[in-house]
């Protein structure tokens, strides 16, 4: 803990991901059913095993009937795992692991724990995807548990005021449906910048830090001052300094909400600001924002629940609702699938694999199954066609030139726009053969930065090492845009790092040509690039280009945008 200079406040700090001052008292969600509940229970009053396990069923009954409710009020990838979740309390193994447990004399609670123990034992040992489903199993553990002693469910209480919500580190079953007039910042103690908790603050529009040491042991009620921007967390601010922070943010805010582009530096340079959607909904409602297109679309997020391949028609049907909305005269990044790793597709994902984000991934499934690939570009390019939107086709993972130039003729071939997205090193560093064979480049900076870091972008201890202001990181970033203003071809940005106001203007410095981002993001970023020179964007790159380490190159940005 540091004391700040100007007052007596204690401050903590963590990763900023997204802008924004925010006031109130901490409100901790709630990660364990309480001890004394569970010791008041005991093993409850049954009168026998059948009786505990009507329990059981009925417990699970309402937690699965809770998640199944907030997958219905949720979008895209969260609605999927609420909904396996929903699956996983039901299942029967687990039912029978219950019952055995109680029919041996034990009491539902240590039945519970002791058969959800034997599947997270199993679900371990298989690794992969399988693995992850852990903290899903415990998740449900808790919630069972909290039903059958009579407590509320652990996660997000209901706040009765303005809050902060602080937590160790959020789940999609605890942020869905947050209201962001009574959740006003979230703060994680573990997670990074593209962190299932900042991807949900962003979509809320309220600040948020994340890996912020300390953060827990803060007590419930404590009035703090989050800054979405430097990343701080103040206790013992003067409450009426802290109101007009708030307010001067508020008002700030409005200000973005009123920015209606296009964008472009103080001076006049133009710059692309693009949308990130996933299916025909999110494209139709990003179409009404100032945007110039949709910078990347994310095929896979389509299918995540399919069994089988789409026909090329069906297909041709589902990416044409995503280009309709820019028929008039704006362009549509389409990314061929992305399966495998954090996304599996049934019909296209290898299974089993050791270490599926360094398996076969993205391009890489065309290299046994390049039918797979020869589909989605005949149903892109029927859309395309259909709707008369002006369309460019890239794809993720790729590796080498040859992979690119191989990529880019099947894309020519069918008079579509072809380009490559670079999110491994090796791409970076080879920008400039990669642009002798494709007409344009897009930078997955979510991949980038988990590659070159060596970190998993899901690792919630790892924030400080996925984070794209990491030196190495903009040094490759800016190694590509180089080469794109050296070939005179579109160099664009589509990762989380995009959507950040700060970096934006850095990203623009460098040379890139585009950013594309969360719908919800783009305002904030084209204000922002409205109020500085092309020349201080130049200056913001060198600076954080320049700087030691992620913090200091915020600070130098900021510094130098007057913040
Ligand atoms: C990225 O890696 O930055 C990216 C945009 O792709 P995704 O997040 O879908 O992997
Ligand atoms: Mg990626």
């Amino acid at each position: 803990m540091t004391t700040s200079a100007e007052s007596s406040a204690t401050t903590l700090s963590g990763t900023p991901v997204v802008p924004g001052v925010a006031a109130g008292p901490v409100l901790h969600v709630r990660g364990e059913v309480s001890p004394d509940a569970i010791a008041r229970f005991g093993d409850g009053d049954f009168p026998d095993a059948d009786a505990a396990l009507g329990a059981y069923d009925e417990a699970v009954a309402a937690v699965a009937d809770t998640f199944t409710s907030k997958a219905a009020s949720a979008q895209g990838a969260a609605a999927e795992v609420l909904t396996a979740s929903a699956g996983l309390a039901r299942d029967k193994g687990l039912r029978s692991g219950v019952a055995k447990n109680l029919q041996a004399g034990q009491g539902p609670v240590a039945a519970v724990q002791g058969a959800v123990e034997q599947f997270v034992t199993i679900f371990t040992n298989m690794g992969g995807l399988m693995a992850e489903r852990v903290t899903d199993l415990r998740d449900i553990e808790r919630r069972v548990v909290a039903h059958l002693v009579g407590e509320p469910a652990p996660g997000v209480p209901t706040p009765s005021e303005p809050s902060i919500l602080v937590a160790e580190d959020l789940a999609p079953s605890d942020t869905s449906g947050l209201d962001p007039e009574l959740v006003t910042a979230l703060v994680t103690e573990r997670g990074g910048a593209t962190s299932h908790t900042a991807i949900i603050a962003r979509q809320l529009g309220i600040p948020c830090v994340v890996g912020a040491a300390g953060v827990m042991e803060l007590p419930a009620g404590t009035f703090v001052v989050v800054d979405g921007e430097t990343g701080t967390i103040e206790q013992g601010t003067d409450p009426d300094e802290a109101r007009s922070r708030v307010e001067e943010s508020h008002r700030l805010r409005e200000e973005l909400a009123s920015w209606s582009g296009p964008a472009s530096t103080s001076d006049g340079m133009p710059v692309k600001l693009l949308a990130n959607v996933a299916d025909g909904a999110s494209a139709e409602s990003a179409g009404g924002e100032p945007v110039q297109g949709v910078g990347l679309f994310r095929t896979e997020l389509c299918f995540l629940d399919r069994k089988e391949e789409p026909s090329v028609e069906e297909q041709a049907d589902i990416y044409a609702r995503v280009l309709a909305p820019y028929s008039d005269g704006r362009y549509v990044v389409v990314r061929t699938l992305d399966a495998g790793s954090d996304k599996p597709i049934a019909f296209a994902t290898h299974q089993g694999e050791e270490n599926p984000a360094l398996g076969v991934r993205g391009l890489r499934l065309s290299f046994d199954n390049p039918g797979l690939m020869e589909r989605q570009l005949d149903g892109i390019a029927a859309a395309a066609e259909r709707t008369g939107t002006e369309t460019w086709v890239m794809a993720p993972m790729v590796a080498t030139v040859a992979e690119a130039a191989d990529f880019s003729a099947k894309v020519r071939a069918r008079g579509l726009k072809a380009g490559v997205m670079v999110e491994i090193p090796s791409a970076a560093l080879l920008a400039h053969r990669m642009l002798e064979v494709v007409d344009f480049l897009s930078i997955g900076t979510n991949d980038l930065t988990q590659y070159a870091m060596a970190a998993d972008r899901m690792a919630t201890d790892l924030a400080h090492l996925t984070d794209p202001w990491q030196p190495a990181v903009l040094q490759l970033i800016a190694i590509t845009a180089h080469a794109g203003t050296e070939a005179g071809k579109p160099v664009g940005v589509c990762g989380e790092a995009a959507a950040d106001p700060l970096l934006a203007t850095a990203l623009i410095g460098m040379g890139i040509t585009s950013l594309s981002m969360a719908a919800r993001a783009v305002r904030p970023v084209g204000a922002q690039l409205g109020r500085v020179t092309f020349e201080t964007c130049e200056a913001a790159a060198e600076a954080a280009l320049g700087a030691p380490d992620p913090m200091a190159a915020r600070a130098a940005v900021r510094e130098l945008l007057g913040h």
